[in-house]
């Protein structure tokens, strides 16, 4: 395992000290031209309109691609928040007669509250309950829509709806949509290498993993939803100014799921999937059009199509594109690393980093932990052993915050986090492995890492930004020695390097405290000895560990103080040699007998 970063191409962009606007030029001459051409050329009425649709279609679709493709949560209401933009809109330019500008902010507002709103009270709940939620928003909206004649208009509708006075004919109205198109793509386009974008993804990939690194998951999915809800209620501002006419059935729960398909489609995370996505389905209908003297077959090839496309591109057109490309992108340039890994835990309290008092679980009738004493001492590596369904993952839980104790009290470095969620304790300087690796799967080794270093709380990034974050990954997979390939997929890694790189994701935190589950369960002999070297690199830099295993010689060797569990309880406790050669213990291992 030798330091990776000497052998990288110091390759940092130049271009990276550049604003992000000037580094995007291209991107925006481009959409510049594209909005010329939408104002120049002449469309006759029938592109216009289909045009039209495609467009603000997409900025609803592209909301999808946030809170689905990014984050990992169901919406089947887009088109209800479609539908508060546009009536908005709708309502305000005519019986208000108020400024269109007005109008389209106060629908992303109505939007924006409605999803935060929905989001923040339903998003605790899981996927099925998320989806029948966001079912019975829309079919409430729909109702109002229909119902509230006094308002809406009922089923005839709201017609004559208002422009802005710079954007009268329908061409220059086609622009400034086309215009609102490639601002709404550069943002969703530039979201995933946010921080909150990042987070997004963490959470999508695996929610527990991303609590541990310090991720707020719930506030995570709330922006997720809202975001989506907002740029739908956009698309649906700028939807009922290009038709002038809208009804209620054009934001129905039917429509709501022709968003889902376009984002399926099209595929998740990626607004160019989303574009796609959106271009197909309004333009398949179009092509197909000539085949409706046959009743019904257009509809058939219509779903044939789609279910074909899913079947065969699970992550969509786009998703199917970009995977055939990874290999490719697995070549691009390294990230510099940074200095080598430097590991400097916070020293708030005192000589005792860890103190567990009273330590209980207890799942129904079984008391998985029982009355566990543990006080980790500063700068040691600290053993917790015990049979197999001792308790030692679940205390492990309980001191992470997956679990809630049932009794008891943990102190970290002085501060109670007894009641706290996982990511409070992560920002309280906890990080962590798990005994059956959890990384976020769908991003290279080096994101991944990169999640760990933006723990907040996290000292030597301070507030550095990108390039700092980068560097400390860096350093982080150079240091566990998988440098080189750090970009690369996840599922490239063996078994023993996806271990190597979920210690490298904890240390790139710096935490006060390292809990290690089960490292070397699944590793071969070698591997097992580079993990026992990884080990005592961390040790030296002065890292407190507290250490699962089962491996006895690991143990022995690397630890100074050994906690033993059996049934939940604490058998045994003291510095390593003398607990080992204790009774109860090696009874516990080796049978009483
Ligand atoms: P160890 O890590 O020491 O092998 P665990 O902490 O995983 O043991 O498990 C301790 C006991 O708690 C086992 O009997 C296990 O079946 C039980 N247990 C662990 N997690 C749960 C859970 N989420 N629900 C119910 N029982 C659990
Ligand atoms: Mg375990």
């Amino acid at each position: 395992m030798s330091a990776g970063s000497d052998n990288m191409p110091l390759a940092v962009a130049a271009l990276r000290g550049k604003p992000l606007l000037l580094r995007h030029l291209p991107y925006f001459l481009g959409a510049a031209i594209v909005v010329a051409l939408a104002a120049t050329v002449s469309f006759d009425g029938y592109i216009l309109n289909i045009l039209m649709q495609a467009t603000t279609f997409a900025i609803a679709v592209f909301g999808l691609s946030v809170v689905l493709g990014l984050c990992g949560q169901i919406n089947l209401a887009q088109a209800a928040f479609f539908g508060f933009g546009a009536y908005a809109v709708g309502i305000g330019t005519t019986d208000f007669q108020l400024s269109y500008w007005l109008c389209l902010a106060a629908g992303c507002g109505i939007a924006l509250l409605a999803g935060a709103v929905l989001g923040a009270s339903t998003l605790r709940l899981g996927g099925h309950y998320l989806a029948m939620v966001t079912i019975s928003f829309q079919q409430i909206v729909t109702l109002v829509m229909i119902n509230a004649i006094w308002l809406t208009h009922g089923p005839d509708g709201v017609g004559r709806i208002g422009r802005p006075a710079l954007f009268q004919s329908s061409q220059a109205y086609l622009a400034f949509c086309v215009a609102m198109l490639a601002l709404v793509g550069y943002f969703v386009w530039h979201l995933p290498d946010t921080r909150l974008g990042r987070a997004m993804r963490a959470v999508r990939d695996n929610e527990l993993a991303a609590g541990v690194a310090g991720i707020d998951v719930f506030r995570t999915k709330v922006y997720a939803f809202a975001l989506s809800a907002v740029l739908g209620g956009l698309a649906g501002g700028l939807f009922a100014g290009g038709f002038s006419y809208i009804s209620p059935d054009q934001f129905s729960f039917a429509e709501s799921i022709v968003f889902l398909t376009m984002s399926l489609l099209g595929g998740g995370a990626s607004p160019i999937g989303s574009a796609i996505g959106t271009a197909l389905l309004i333009l398949i209908p179009e092509w197909l059009r000539f085949l409706k003297s046959v009743p019904g077959l257009y509809l058939a090839i219509y779903g044939l199509s789609v279910i074909l496309i899913i079947r065969f591109m699970p992550d969509g057109i786009w998703g199917f594109v970009n995977a055939a490309t990874q290999r490719w992108r697995a070549k691009a340039k390294l990230h510099a690393a940074g200095p080598p890994l430097q590991l400097s835990p916070a020293h708030v309290g005192g000589d005792i980093v860890l103190q567990v008092t009273g330590l209980a679980k207890y799942f129904g009738g079984l008391k998985a932990v029982d009355n566990v004493d543990i006080a980790v001492k500063r700068g040691g590596v600290h053993a917790l052993i015990g049979p197999n369904g001792s308790g030692k993952t679940t205390t492990l839980n309980v001191l992470s915050g997956l679990y809630r104790a049932t009794a008891g009290e943990v102190l970290l470095d002085g501060t109670d986090v007894t009641t706290m969620p996982p990511h409070l304790r992560a920002a309280a300087g906890l990080g962590r492995t798990f005994q059956n690796i959890r990384l976020f799967r769908s991003m290279t080794a080096l994101e991944n890492v990169v999640i760990g270093a933006e723990r907040p709380g996290n000292t030597l990034i301070g507030n550095g930004g990108d390039a700092a974050l980068h560097q400390r990954a860096m350093s982080a997979l150079a240091f566990v020695g998988l440098g080189a390939r750090a970009n690369e997929l996840i599922s490239s890694f063996s078994y023993g390097h996806q271990r190597l790189i979920e210690i490298a994701r904890a240390l790139a935190a710096n935490p006060t405290l390292l809990l290690l589950d089960e490292p070397a369960a699944g590793l071969n002999s070698s591997e097992k000895l580079e993990l026992h070297e990884l080990l005592k690199r961390i040790a030296a830099q002065g890292l407190t560990i507290l250490i699962i295993d089962h491996d006895m010689t690991l143990v022995s060797e690397a630890a100074q103080h050994i906690t033993v569990l059996n049934f939940g309880r604490r058998i045994a406790d003291g510095e390593s040699m003398a607990v080992l050669r204790h009774p109860d213990v090696v009874s516990a291992y080796l049978g009483s007998e």
